[in-house]
């Protein structure tokens, strides 16, 4: 049974009120544990620790290089207890093993070794003006960072906004979804053995209305980098406009995958499946709306559905599992409701749309692809967050960027094409924040990640974490010869 506590001043602690909540695993919906449920008395500990922390300098003055290398630590360590993290991520959200090993576990540490390169090149700019001024700018850290995150792949998501909030000489309050707790609570173990000074990093576990509330609310807490749904920002936006604070919103989102009839067929069906079935489809930049040339769409669909119904789905234990259960019970109803929806719009469930027959426990759901939608329907406009795949059709180029923009979402978009000039056309007309021609989504760290429209205010990634957020530019201005003062009152 694990016991989950907070992590405060560098100690684990229970809640104040000595309040707990089960933590269930989808594999089973039994409980394995208990987590202190955190309410703002324990936010505001966790917050006066990060505000004295920061105050002292002993992190946001820390020389460069050592503060690199303590951050490069914490990466060593997140590799050197990779199992660990495995094994809890796998039994806390039922995320297949191979892509946990290979892909939430070193993009973690990743995200460590990244942000540290990045602070050691940081650079500001130096103007001057007629060699009579020498105007700069520097940057420094914000402050008390508040970084509030989701439940899927939560390792990962965690570490891309600790690592960078960290790494600009921030100290942090962490507060993790109430329904993944168990490797956050690994990462805090993490920084006591990278021996970070207290107060720097913090975490609080609970509810998002009795521990993240109070976090948006404090007045200590200087930003919130938020990764969530579109209606939790809304709130969160609102409830931090009494202490003016700073956001990053990385938000829902209902990405078009664009497939012309140019393409090899094999491949984009390979690029089709992966970014929408990986895991478990519960995936923010996941590409849930595929749109099809009218010529092509017979048979990309015949030969989608069956590599579909292949799909392997099973114990996210075993390294062969493709799909595992889904992170939980009121989860999966909400993903079966969606089926309810798009049979009543008129739409056809092809393959899968509920649970696998031999899995009568946990919260598994068939990889599932819906075909006869129009994009006006719910099940093409709403964000399922799930292995659900809706299949469109377009007539050409204007008529494809036509549907893929007409959604209130704007996070990612995916283009299947050999015509070169197309590909940028389209690229250049998705309204959305990041865009992948002939590939799934493989992220480079420097380059800004973010969604426009209701799918997030900001960017991060690269410098721009540091210069557009968790930093403060200042402006510098020294003349080099005596400036004229204009003299008043005589
Ligand atoms: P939620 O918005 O429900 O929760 C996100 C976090 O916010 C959780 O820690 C939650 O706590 C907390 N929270 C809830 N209410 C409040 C509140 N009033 N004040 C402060 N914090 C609050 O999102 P999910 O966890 O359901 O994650 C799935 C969503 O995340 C999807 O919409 C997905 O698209 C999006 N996402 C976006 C990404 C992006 O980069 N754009 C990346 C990954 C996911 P609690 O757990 O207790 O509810």
């Amino acid at each position: 049974m694990h016991n989950v506590q907070h992590y405060i001043n560098s100690t684990f602690v229970p809640s104040h009120s000595g309040e707990t909540f089960e933590i269930l695993t989808p594999l089973t919906n039994t409980v394995i544990g208990h987590c202190a449920s955190g309410q703002p008395v324990d936010i505001d500990h966790a917050a006066r620790a990060a505000r004295n922390a920061f105050d002292s300098g002993v992190w946001s003055k820390m020389k460069v290089k050592d503060r690199a290398k303590k951050i490069r630590t914490i990466g060593d360590l997140i590799l050197k207890h990779a199992n660990t993290v495995a094994e809890l991520e796998i039994e806390d959200t039922g995320i297949p093993r191979a892509q946990i090993t290979k892909g939430a576990i070193p993009r973690a540490a990743d995200n460590f070794y990244f942000f540290a390169d990045q602070l050691e090149a940081l650079r500001g700019d130096a103007y001057t003006v007629n060699d009579e001024w020498l105007n700069y700018v520097i940057y420094r850290p914000v402050g008390v960072a508040g970084l509030i995150t989701p439940w899927n792949t939560p390792f990962m998501l965690e570490t891309w906004k600790v690592a960078p909030a960290l790494a600009s000489g921030c100290t942090v309050v962490l507060k993790p979804a109430e329904w993944s707790p168990l490797s956050a609570s690994q990462l805090c173990k993490i920084m006591q053995e990278a021996d970070l000074p207290p107060g720097v990093f913090n975490c609080v576990h609970g509810y998002g209305e009795s521990a993240g509330a109070p976090l948006v609310a404090h007045p200590m807490v200087n930003l919130i980098s938020f990764t969530g749904e579109t209606t939790t920002g809304q709130i969160i936006i609102k409830n931090g406009a009494d202490t003016l604070k700073r956001y990053s919103m990385e938000l829902g989102g209902k990405s078009p995958n664009i497939v012309f009839a140019d393409v090899d067929m094999e491949r984009a069906i390979d690029g089709a499946l992966w970014q929408v079935y990986s895991l478990n489809g519960e995936r923010c930049t996941a590409a849930s709306r595929l749109f099809l040339q009218e010529s092509i769409h017979d048979e990309f669909v015949k030969r989608l559905a069956e590599r579909v119904k292949n799909i392997k789905v099973g114990d996210p234990n075993d390294m062969s599992t493709e799909v595992g259960p889904l992170i939980h019970h009121e989860h999966w109803a909400r993903v079966r409701h969606y089926m309810d929806v798009a049979r009543e719009d008129g739409a056809t469930i092809l393959v899968g749309g509920d649970r696998p027959a031999d899995y009568a426990k946990g919260n598994y759901f068939l990889p599932t692809l819906i075909t006869n939608a129009t994009n006006n329907m719910r099940i093409a406009q709403e964000e399922v967050f799930g292995p659900v795949l809706t299949v469109m059709k377009f007539k050409d180029e204007h008529d494809a960027i036509r549907q893929a923009n007409d959604i209130k979402y704007g996070l990612a978009g995916y283009v299947w094409t050999n015509d070169i000039e197309r590909a940028h056309r389209v690229a250049a007309s998705l309204e959305c924040g990041m865009v992948w021609i002939n590939a799934q989504n493989v992220r480079d760290l420097r380059l800004p990640f973010g969604g426009s429209k209701w799918s997030g205010i900001g960017r991060e990634g690269g410098e721009l974490s540091f210069k557009e957020f968790f930093m403060e530019a200042k402006s510098v201005h020294l003349p080099l010869k005596p400036a004229h003062v204009p003299r008043l009152g005589g």
